[in-house]
């Protein structure tokens, strides 16, 4: 489909055109090759001009069952074998130039497989000149008269083109001379022998109708498409190898050709909507052989880098671009119109496609396996697009033509989208190896040929009257004929203007005489001659003074030439400088942005490692919150626990010690009432005893006797009684709670090992104590009082002065045998001091001893526990503690504390002097509050001195050590200070 508001040419501005209703088909064209020497089979017959037909070659024939099969195909013209390249270029490309010529735009292409002349139809060969420097030569056949200088028309780089004034062109003119040495004159230039003799001189074309009142330009470009990237063939890099040729001797680059790869080029759109490829260099040509130089150097630096890059050249499109701008003369038919808008441009592709084969014929391998699958696909889309277009018109759809998908397409998507004519060579091999291809090339130009393309319309006329520049062209002519007039006389002829000043003379006389006295003839003469001859001098005069004039003119012009000359050079030095400079600051730009890319590369990298260690620590964050929060969890839980516990602890504590108070309480009760029982059973016993005495004994023991008070005791039934009576005396303030009854019961079971020795002893010092106070008075034996089993009456004595040896002491320990009580005892012993840490106890326990499991325990700090005394231990210690367990009468253990004091003998032994013996046991509490009572006072209310009320006084004190010590809170000994007997 056209559209008409997209249909631009690369004309600018777009003129209003009329509408466009006019169409024409693509143009194809078949040209047939000749079969190549070593090709026998031909599957191609040139029916007619317009028709071929296509036989299946013999192998293919029978590998379809013999069937035979015979194709015909129509083009606009057939060409056959025989055809020329001039009759070829006359049918084909022509016309196109000719459009070219008149502001339309033409695109002409070659497709085919390779082989099968297409280079050959558009390139051709020495002598053989083929459609593209054709194309040229009858441009500029046309033109040549009428083109303007260069640089006066300059393209800028948006596809457009710009008239610059005549003093900027001059500029780049001197400038482009100063640069390079080719000679001006192309007549007189080497030319190449590869593309010599393109075309024969008779052979030339020139088109008709070339408006000659514009000015014009040529400007050729040449790029490659090479799997899909578009590279400028043109391109002059810093390196290039073919530079060196063309810029002549001198350059140092020329013997070090460095290759360096073409960058490729992108396509872009100009303002009004044509592709071009930016920054694709555009050179300026003013002949045939200049612009195929060009043409000629592009293919070689196509041919080079095929080479360095292992290409294949007929893998490759290559697109020779004439742009042709024109623009019309001033009023005075002089110079061009300097008006940009009316410059028109118009463009000739002439395109060498790549093969049309496919991939497998190439037998292309790996990446030129990728190489061939592109460009076979831009073959692809052109084809599609084609497809596309046709039936688009031929249906009436709108479906897209995907111009885009290749490069190739996408360049030429203005020739079908928009205006101009577009035509198609077909070339075809006729062989039988390309037979099959060679359908497929066909059933595309069939199709081809259905497409139309919008006919490009007239450019419209500029304002200025034709002829514009015949009239100037005669004006100049005349004038240069005038002066060369004025210059100076043609040998032999008066020049016109002397004539006429000669005629301005005064007309000579008759100067017949009429006879010898004729005087009047010869005077006039002479008069008229001096006349003449003073104009004569006059003229001279003139004459010399106009030539001194025009000499010293003239020389002031040539030395103003001269120092304008001097000028230029010196600007052209300049020139060359800043160029150079440009240069090196363009190579360094290339350095910085090479190094600003490596940077940005860095960057990114970095940029990239920062995020992932950013990443990570985050998550490390994260991590690290949530620990402390279970942290923070786990102690507050902690917290929780412990003062719950702390809690419970308490709470037990608290159950615990009411628990044990109250046990402590009932058990205290209980022993109290027990201790009360006992005492009562021993009162009724002592009772007993006495009464049975009394007969044969006189009573010496005041306490004994006391005891036997029954209304006293019996007065006194206070279970429990109170160490803070205030009725009691201030001794018996200072008792214990406790009263300690000695029960002892003789059990013949009860293991007494090792105590048999202390329980006589104590019997015997029971027994001693009275004896040795009533002097001679009997007292029952101890057997007896064993043998019976009676508890002894005294819970509590206190051995006055009673000692014993210890068995295991050697034999220098001393022993004070005191029989007798009268105060302290001597003491030759040293004894030790208690001032430095207190006492210190041995605490003989001997193995024998059952554990109790009771709270009454004595507990000595301090204390070196032995099983046996011996002398090392008692050297220590300054106190002796013998804890002597026997079996009370009423079954329970009853245990002794035997204590006594240490002293140094004067032999240097340790001597043990008893001191006091502390029972424990339980006593019935009725039973205490009588004994205290009883140990009170006497009857008499003197207080008794007695044995009960000594004994009891002194296992008090015998606790005393106890007092502020650490015991247990079952142990309730009040804590008395030692007492001793004054
Ligand atoms: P293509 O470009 O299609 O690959 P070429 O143009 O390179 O093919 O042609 C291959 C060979 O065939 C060349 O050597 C060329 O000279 C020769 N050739 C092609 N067409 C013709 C022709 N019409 N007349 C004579 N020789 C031809
Ligand atoms: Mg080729």
């Amino acid at each position: 489909m056209i559209r008409q508001a997209k249909g631009k040419t690369p004309r600018r501005p777009p003129p209003k055109k009329p509408s466009n209703n006019q169409k024409d088909p693509v143009g194809v064209y078949c040209r047939v090759r000749p079969l190549g020497a070593d090709d026998e089979e031909c599957c191609i017959e040139v029916i007619s001009n317009t028709t071929i037909q296509l036989h299946a070659p013999d192998g293919l024939k029978a590998n379809r069952n013999g069937e035979y099969k015979e194709t015909q195909y129509s083009f606009k013209k057939v060409f056959g074998i025989k055809t020329s390249q001039r009759e070829l270029f006359e049918d084909v490309a022509k016309p196109l130039v000719e459009d070219l010529i008149h502001c339309k735009n033409g695109l002409l292409f070659t497709y085919g497989v390779t082989g099968s002349g297409k280079t050959h139809t558009m390139t051709g060969s020495p002598g053989q000149g083929g459609l593209l420097p054709r194309s040229l030569d009858m441009i500029f056949n046309s033109i040549g008269p009428y083109q303007a200088k260069r640089y006066v028309f300059k393209p800028d780089d948006k596809n457009g083109m710009e008239v610059q004034n005549q003093v900027d062109a001059l500029l780049d003119r001197q400038k482009r001379d100063s640069q390079t040495t080719v000679p001006k004159t192309p007549t007189t230039r080497r030319i190449d022998p590869e593309f010599a003799d393109m075309i024969s001189p008779e052979e030339a074309c020139k088109a008709d109708g070339v408006d000659e009142d514009s000015s014009y330009s040529v400007f050729v470009s040449y790029i490659e498409i090479y799997n899909n990237y578009i590279y400028d063939l043109l391109e002059e890099t810093p390196f290039d190898p073919i530079k060196p040729k063309w810029n002549g001797a001198g350059t140092p680059l020329r013997n070090n050709i460095e290759f360096i790869p073409p960058q490729s080029k992108i396509l872009r759109e100009d303002q009004n909507h044509n592709m071009y490829v930016a920054g694709c260099t555009e050179v300026e040509v003013k002949s045939t052989e200049e612009a195929f130089e060009v043409f000629w150097r592009g293919q070689k630096k196509r041919r080079i880098a095929n080479t360095q890059l292992n290409r294949e050249s007929s893998r490759s499109h290559s697109v020779f671009i004439v742009k042709l701008a024109q623009a019309p003369l001033d009023a005075d038919g002089d110079n061009v119109l300097q008006d940009k808008n009316q410059v028109n441009v118009s463009q000739l592709c002439l395109v060498d496609l790549a093969g049309s084969e496919r991939t497998s014929r190439t037998r292309a391998e790996g990446s030129r396996l990728r190489e061939a699958g592109n460009i076979n696909q831009s073959l692809m889309t052109l084809r599609t697009c084609i497809e596309v277009l046709r039936e688009n018109q031929m249906c009436g759809t709108n479906k897209m033509v995907p111009y885009r998908d290749s490069k190739v397409t996408h360049l030429f998507k203005n020739y079908f989208d928009g205006e101009g004519k577009v035509r198609m060579v077909v070339c075809v091999n006729p062989k039988a190896d390309d037979y099959e291809e060679t359908l497929l090339v066909m059933r595309f130009a069939e199709m081809t040929q259905e497409v139309e393309v919008a006919r490009p319309v007239d450019r419209p006329i500029c304002g200025f009257a034709a002829g514009r520049r015949q009239r100037n062209q005669a004006f100049k002519e005349e004038l240069t004929r005038r002066l060369e007039e004025r210059g100076g006389p043609v040998d032999g002829e008066f020049p016109t203007v002397l004539n006429q000043l000669l005629q301005s003379f005064p007309p000579l006389p008759p100067c017949e005489i009429s006879g010898p006295n004729d005087d009047v003839t010869l005077p006039r003469l002479i008069e008229a001659l001096e006349k003449r001859h003073k104009i004569r001098q006059m003229m001279i005069e003139e004459y010399n003074k106009t030539a001194n004039m025009l000499k010293s003119v003239l020389q002031e012009q040539d030395s103003n030439i001269l120092s304008k000359e001097n000028f230029i050079q010196e600007q052209r030095g300049k020139l060359g400088e800043k160029d150079k400079m440009i240069q090196n600051q363009k190579n360094e730009i290339d350095r910085l942005e090479k190094k600003s890319k490596m940077l940005e590369y860095k960057i990114d990298i970095l940029q990239k490692t920062t995020n992932i260690y950013e990443e990570d620590k985050r998550s490390l964050q994260q991590e690290l919150e949530s620990r402390e929060q279970r942290l923070q969890r786990e102690l507050s839980e902690k917290r929780r626990m412990e003062s719950r516990m702390q809690g419970m602890v308490t709470d037990a504590k608290l159950k615990w010690e009411k628990e044990c108070e109250r046990r402590v309480n009932a058990k205290q009760l209980e022993m109290q009432n027990k201790l009360w029982v006992k005492d009562e059973k021993l009162k009724q016993l002592k009772a007993i005893v006495t009464e049975g005495k009394t007969e044969n004994r006189q009573p010496q023991r005041p306490s004994r006797e006391k005891d036997k008070v029954p209304p006293k005791r019996s007065a006194s039934p206070s279970p429990v009684p109170s160490p803070y009576n205030g009725s009691q005396s201030s001794l018996s303030s200072l008792e214990p709670i406790y009263n300690f009854s000695q029960t002892v019961r003789s059990d013949p079971h009860f293991p007494r090992p090792g105590s048999v020795s202390v329980a006589s002893c104590i019997s015997e010092w029971e027994q001693g104590v009275p004896q040795s106070r009533r002097q001679g008075s009997q007292s029952p034996p101890d057997s007896r009082k064993r043998a019976q089993g009676l508890p002894n009456s005294l819970s509590r004595r206190r051995g006055r002065c009673w000692a014993r040896e210890v068995p295991v002491q050697p034999a220098d320990v001393d022993l004070e045998e005191t029989t007798h009580w009268t105060g302290p005892p001597v003491r030759p012993l040293h004894r030790r001091s208690h001032s430095a840490g207190g006492e210190r106890w041995v605490d003989h326990k001997p193995t024998s001893n059952v554990d109790l499991d009771t709270v009454l325990q004595p507990n000595i700090p301090n204390a070196i526990k032995v099983n046996a005394p011996n002398e090392k231990a008692l050297s220590k210690c300054d106190k002796y503690v013998l804890t002597h367990q026997e079996v009370a009468s009423d079954g329970e253990i009853q245990t002794k504390l035997i204590k006594g004091e240490v002293f140094k003998t004067r032999g240097g032994g340790q001597s043990v002097q008893f001191t006091d013996i502390e029972t424990l046991k339980q006593e019935n509490p009725v039973a205490a509050s009588r004994k205290r009572r009883s140990s009170e006072t006497d009857p008499d209310g003197e207080p008794m001195d007695g044995d009960w009320t000594d004994v009891e006084t002194r296992c008090s004190v015998a606790v005393e050590m106890r007092a502020g010590s650490n015991l247990g809170p079952g142990y309730q000994h009040h804590g008395y200070p030692k007492r001793r007997k004054p």
